[in-house]
């Protein structure tokens, strides 16, 4: 890092911090990718992250197996699997244009996608819910919502609805579009398919089954419906913050 001062080093680290939040990465991981050398590479793995509260938070809503295995199993392969894709790109871009390893580079794009979309949404999802969450949002988010989906009522059901038609695994998505400054929803299948580029993930809800089958079996709507009960709106409205001020 070049020449700055004390207060320009805190500046970007909070910058960076707030930017790393939005997309799901930890503050630490995030300023640790802004170094250089052998030291600094070594940290840019990816890394999963605690559960922001204790596998039974958000019991009776979600339970605590549930939440056990869809963090430390699910999320986890994710983790490793975004690793693992990263590590062969970088062995099988060595020998340039005439690389062998560049047969594997559809299958390993494929991996990145699927896995680095997977990671993503999962530690926006965590954050996303609280032990004594769900209610009406209040503040910047609460007046975004009623203007781009008419009221909060109106809102809901477009977002649960969306969540329950996704068709296999998938999530229902409320995102930051800053082409038009508009909050949209979408309903992606698996992770990384039916996205729009561009758009900032704010609200996010796993409709895999891993995410609900233990309690749910296969009532995937009963699912959708309880997550009213657990969103930290607290959290929805600071990345709304983040996903405006970053894209004025
Ligand atoms: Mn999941």
């Amino acid at each position: 890092m070049a020449k700055v001062n004390r207060r320009e080093v805190l500046g970007t680290l909070g910058t960076l911090a707030a930017a790393g939040g939005w997309i799901g990465l930890t503050a630490d991981e995030t300023i640790a990718q802004e170094g250089s050398g052998t030291a600094a590479a070594a940290s840019r793995e990816y890394k999963l992250p605690p559960l922001p509260y204790a596998a039974d938070a958000l019991e009776p809503h979600i339970d605590a197996q549930t939440m056990t295995l869809h963090h430390g199993k699910h999320h986890a392969s994710y983790v490793k699997g975004l690793n693992d894709a990263i590590t062969k790109l970088e062995a099988a871009r060595q020998g340039g244009a005439t690389s062998a390893g560049l047969e594997a580079i559809r299958d390993l794009t494929d991996s990145l996608a699927f896995n680095g979309s997977g990671h993503v949404l999962h530690c926006v999802f965590w954050e996303n819910m609280k032990k004594g969450g769900g209610g009406e949002p209040k503040g910047a988010i609460a007046k975004q919502i009623a203007g781009d989906f008419g009221s909060f009522a109106n809102f809901q059901a477009h977002f649960a609805t969306a969540s329950k038609k996704v068709q296999g695994s998938g999530w229902g998505i409320l995102a930051w579009e800053p082409l038009s400054r508009r909050l949209i929803v979408l309903g992606a299948e698996k992770h990384q398919n039916l996205t729009m580029f561009g758009c900032i993930p704010l609200l996010v809800l796993d409709v895999w089954e891993h995410a609900y089958y233990l309690k749910y079996q296969n009532n995937r709507g009963g699912y959708v419906d309880a997550f009213g009960n657990v969103v930290n709106w607290e959290n929805v409205d600071s990345r709304l913050s983040m996903a405006t001020k970053l894209t004025a």
